[in-house]
């Protein structure tokens, strides 16, 4: 019988891999509002999988659902929807994978497997005439793959811009606002369950480079690798960065953007980036998540709300799981091939520059620097001189560059750290553009 035609004789059976944060708030919604006595759309948990069955969990289970058996799923008859919430590439995609062809449905929250084997999977649902779904896997609570999926796809996408890793945008915010250094907000993080023991996939920019590796693919119905997205965390962004940014008119923030362009192909980068404090990208403060959406036909759309955290990543799980009960044929698995487009090369990026160095305070260094930033064909807007330090005989020096080639940036970088009367080269941040104004 396919899987289907058993949903329509009796409660949906739900399969939890994982039971976490995430899974114990997905059983609870599960229980307390889709219970299987619900005539309008009964659900049950028949099984959930763990790692240490022993543990308490957040959630009134039956014991007897909770195991380490995967069969209790995988294939088992009474599960209808399979909804994955371990994390990780592996066992993740093999479970997954294993479901689809059994005839379950699927719905995930994890971006790294669909990051890295999304199209696989994508494919296995297509052969198995079953549903994948993953909203939650982007953004959390923000409903963005669906939109991409169905209602915008009338549109060709020109840009997907956001902040999509809510980790970093609470370490970045404090820093704006309380002029705090990284590690002091990273512990604070830390200590308040906002950022892991082991911070690596937020702070240095893997978190946000699944999830725009996910919505690229999507927007731009092509194959967008982790080896071809730029990625930059932010670790080397210092407090004074925003206070000098924000005298320039900017703050910093974690952006993750793809844009499509006829003549290069489809680029995408993960870095800290000055945005202008007049755009509403530089008001989305703490674990906010944001998502802007260029399309032709729509112009632009703008998504934020909450990233993460256990209730809005269930609703965005529990509106998959919901779509898929109530048998809507919609096409959010996005079964299609992708097209291939070109991958651009962030080399000829082209953008503002922010650079910040610590050099000796003595007459001359400028215009060395400037000598070498010509040469590599890069004009300077601004140049501030900050914090002198006349005892040691050193001052910040803050430039602001036109447009300039990233190449050429890169290039020039190299050739100034050689100087002699610069004693430290501190920061190189990218100026993100918005129309007329950078
Ligand atoms: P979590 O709290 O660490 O929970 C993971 C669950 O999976 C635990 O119940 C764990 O079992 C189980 N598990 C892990 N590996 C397993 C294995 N090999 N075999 C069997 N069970 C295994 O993680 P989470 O925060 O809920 O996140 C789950 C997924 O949602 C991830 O893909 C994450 O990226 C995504 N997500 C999370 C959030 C969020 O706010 N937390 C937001 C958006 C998306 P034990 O409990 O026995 O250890």
């Amino acid at each position: 019988m396919s899987s289907s035609a058993r949903m329509d004789v009796r409660s949906i059976g739900i399969g939890l891999l994982g039971l976490g944060v995430v899974g114990s708030a997905v059983a609870k919604a599960i229980i307390e509002r889709h219970r299987s006595t619900d005539p309008n759309i009964p659900l049950r948990v028949a099984s959930a999988v763990v790692r240490d069955p022993s543990r308490k969990r957040g959630v009134d289970l039956d014991p007897s659902t909770v195991s380490t058996n995967i069969e209790s799923i995988i294939a088992n008859p009474e599960v209808d929807i399979v909804v994955e919430l371990m994390g990780g590439e592996d066992p993740a995609f093999g479970y997954m994978a294993s479901a689809l062809k059994a005839g379950q449905h699927v719905v995930t929250a994890n971006k790294e497997v669909m990051a890295k084997r999304g199209s696989e999977l994508l494919a296995i649902a297509a052969e198995n005439n079953v549903q994948l779904c993953y909203e939650a896997s982007v953004a959390g609570g923000i409903p963005i793959i669906g939109p991409l999926i169905n209602d915008l796809t009338a549109n060709k996408i020109q840009s997907v811009r956001g902040i999509i890793n809510g980790t970093t945008n609470f370490i970045l915010t404090k820093m704006a606002h309380e002029g705090a250094d990284f590690d002091d907000v990273l512990s604070e993080a830390q200590a308040l369950g906002y950022a892991e023991a082991d911070p690596s996939a937020d702070v240095d920019g893997f978190d946000a480079l699944y999830k725009l590796s996910v919505l690229a693919r999507l927007a731009f119905h092509t194959e967008v690798p982790l080896d071809v997205i730029h990625r930059e965390g932010i670790r080397e962004v210092h407090a004074k960065d925003f206070r000098y940014a924000s005298e320039l008119g900017y703050t910093i923030k974690l952006l993750a953007v793809a844009q499509a362009n006829s003549d290069s192909g489809v680029l995408a980068r993960v870095h800290p980036a000055l945005i202008p404090l007049e755009v509403p990208m530089a008001s989305v403060n703490g674990v906010l998540n944001a998502v802007e959406v260029e399309g032709d036909l729509v112009g632009s759309l703008w998504f934020q709300g909450p990233g993460a955290g256990p209730n809005p990543t269930a609703s965005a799980v529990m509106g998959d799981i919901l779509r898929i009960a109530r048998g809507s044929s919609s096409v959010r698995s996005n079964s299609t091939t992708p097209e291939p487009f070109e991958i651009a090369a962030m080399t000829d990026h082209v953008c503002q520059y922010y650079l910040r160095l610590t050099a000796s305070d003595r007459p001359g260094v400028l215009a060395s620097v400037a000598k070498i930033l010509g040469d590599a064909d890069i004009s300077i807007n601004s140049v501030l001189q900050k914090d002198t330090d006349i005892e040691n005989g050193h001052a910040d020096l803050v430039i602001m560059t036109h447009p300039a080639r990233e190449s050429n940036m890169q290039s020039a970088v190299s050739s100034i750290k050689e100087l002699d009367t610069v004693l430290r080269f501190d920061s190189l941040l990218r100026v993100e553009t918005y129309g007329d104004r950078t």
